[in-house]
């Protein structure tokens, strides 16, 4: 038989319970969605939590994310989490889906990014977008942009419209 959890010594495995997330927000979430009480980030499938930010960030973003979420270091609510011991379905929980992740609106604009990247837009066009998207939606849109603008931009076209980003961290130089 196993020993009871609670004799295990931290730092405890994370196991995808979901607990953590669905009790508040992260300050990812929050800068993502100024003001969700829910974060619409947070998903179920295969029989465990996820967080579909990362799942969708890809290169440098996906970097700091891991780092910012410290994926990997272990369970941040690993006392009197009875979620541990049985992993909720979204069902057993009440957690409906949030009206964000069910319009996609992410992945519509990851997908619009990146045939931004792959058309022929003038680099100082992007770079004002860039600047633009940063002072209305603040500084994870605007990298997020800058990173699926930059993954699809043919070499050539830097050639030819200018190269860009001037910064891939989308900071001025
Ligand atoms: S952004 Fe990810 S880690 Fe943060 S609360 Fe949402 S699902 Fe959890
Ligand atoms: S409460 Fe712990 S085990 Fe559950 S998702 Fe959060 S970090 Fe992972």
């Amino acid at each position: 038989m196993d020993a009871p959890e609670f004799l295990d010594p931290p730092p405890r495995t994370c196991v995808g319970c979901g607990h953590c997330c669905r009790e508040a927000p992260c300050a990812l979430s929050s800068r993502l969605y100024p003001g969700v009480r829910k974060c619409p980030e947070l998903v179920y499938h295969d029989k465990r939590w996820w967080c579909a930010a990362v799942e969708r960030a890809r290169g440098p973003l996906r970097e700091e994310y891991v780092s910012e979420l410290y994926i990997g270091a272990g369970c941040c609510q690993p006392l009197f989490n009875q979620d541990r011991v049985k992993i909720p379905t979204p069902e057993a929980c009440g957690w409906k889906e949030s009206p964000a992740s069910s319009t996609d609106w992410r992945s519509a604009f990851q997908h619009f990014c990146a045939a931004l990247g792959g058309a022929m837009v003038s680099g100082d066009a992007l770079w004002l977008i860039a600047r633009y998207l940063r002072g209305k939606a603040g500084e994870e849109i605007a990298k997020e942009f800058l990173h699926h603008v930059f993954q699809n931009r043919p070499s050539f076209d830097n050639d030819f419209m200018g190269e860009f980003p001037r910064n891939r961290n989308g900071n001025e130089e």
